[in-house]
């Protein structure tokens, strides 16, 4: 069984959380305008252009998905340090490895819980 966070340990995470969240929030706004480019692509004619834009739309539009969830895991662990229940497996309760949660600072569940 891992050990619970220290305050320091949840500190450190914490940081992880708030720069993963300002590069995710980068990163949104670079697709947000990938996509705006692929649509002005969409009045270009041709059969090939066409489906070459569609599909970088359907690209694009997966990486937002991706994103969107990615961004909810992001503030919904911070909002756990904040209710204090973070670093807690959302399926057992036991606490999640500080190990695992300095790769996944997002993970809601402990490694047994995951697979
Ligand atoms: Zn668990």
């Amino acid at each position: 069984m891992p050990k619970q966070l220290t305050p320091k340990q949840i500190e450190v995470l914490k940081e992880d959380l708030m720069s993963e969240l300002l590069r995710l929030e980068r990163s949104m706004d670079a697709t947000e305008q990938a996509s705006e480019v692929v649509e002005l692509d969409q009045t270009a004619v041709g059969r090939l252009s066409r489906m070459n834009s569609l599909q970088n739309q359907s690209m694009a539009k997966s990486l937002k998905e991706r994103e969107a969830v990615k961004l909810a895991l992001l503030v919904d662990a911070l909002k756990r340090i904040e209710q204090g229940t973070y670093g807690l497996c959302l399926k057992c309760g036991g606490p999640v490895s500080f190990g695992r949660l300095s790769v996944f600072p997002e993970s809601r569940e402990c490694a047994r819980c995951a697979f």
